[in-house]
């Protein structure tokens, strides 16, 4: 059976003490789950929401990384960094970071391998906007975002990644696929995989969806055959909405 998993992408909210106050809520809340539990603080508080949740089931991940091992990139962040503070996975694509930060699936695909390189386990994001929907063109555009990204890798390096679909007009929007249309995209990214690597790895592949899963929706879209779980960004900011999410499956 594939591995369920519910993870909350804080993006750039919560400083120290907000994280803290959201962390202990969470570990009282979350004690067991059929799905793996992640929350993506901002980098800064990284170290201490290891601390904190250290001997619980919910683990800690990043929410971005930079390419290189080290060196003249001011501002930025390594994968051997990012272990050093207890992280084991890291989300990459996400498609604010593709719109603000001009991550092509070029440097995406730099990013992808080295993370892998330094055994970090990938949330692989991706989604079309709201114009390719409209004309028709999601299945194309997210075929060639996994072609370009991801087509490079061995069929054992899908161990170590996980796919997010994110439809990019329904991140933050309060404007949810519905969950006929997760299914048929994640059926089309499963299928997508199985001609480039074969069934079993595309069978084996979590693949989430993100954008704007609540509490009244997720039971729906995660009862769905080809969705494994959810990458949550608002409601990942509430615990009792959260949790709620996490006991969807
Ligand atoms: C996200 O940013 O990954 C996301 C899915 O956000 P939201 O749940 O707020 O739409």
């Amino acid at each position: 059976m594939r591995q369920q998993i519910v993870a909350g992408n804080w993006k750039m909210n919560n400083d120290l003490a907000q994280t803290e106050t959201l962390i202990t809520s969470l570990k009282t809340k979350i004690k067991t789950s059929n799905a793996e539990v992640m929350i993506a603080p901002t980098f800064t508080n990284l170290w201490q929401a290891y601390q904190t949740l250290k001997g619980t089931d919910i683990e800690v991940i990043a929410q971005n990384m930079h390419f290189a091992e080290n060196g003249a990139y001011t501002g930025e962040i390594s994968a051997r960094m990012l272990k050093s503070v207890g992280v084991k996975t890291v989300i990459l694509g996400h498609s604010e970071r593709r719109e603000y930060f001009n991550e092509t699936d070029e440097i995406l695909a730099k990013k992808v391998d080295a993370a892998l390189a330094n055994d970090l386990r990938v949330i692989f994001c991706f989604g079309e906007v709201l114009a390719d929907r409209k004309s028709g063109n999601h299945e194309n555009v997210v075929g060639s975002q996994i072609k370009n990204a991801l087509f490079h890798l061995q069929a054992w390096h899908f161990k170590n990644i996980v796919l997010a679909y994110e439809p990019v007009w329904a991140i933050g929007t309060g404007e949810t696929a519905t969950a006929e249309q997760a299914q048929d995209m994640h059926a089309f990214i499963r299928k997508t995989l199985a001609d480039q690597f074969g069934h079993e790895i595309a069978n084996n592949v979590s693949i989430l969806y993100g954008g704007s899963v609540k509490p009244n929706n997720a039971n729906e879209i995660f009862d769905k055959p080809d969705v494994d779980g959810g990458l949550i960004g608002g409601a990942a900011l509430n615990a009792d909405d959260f949790y709620a999410i996490v006991n969807a499956f």
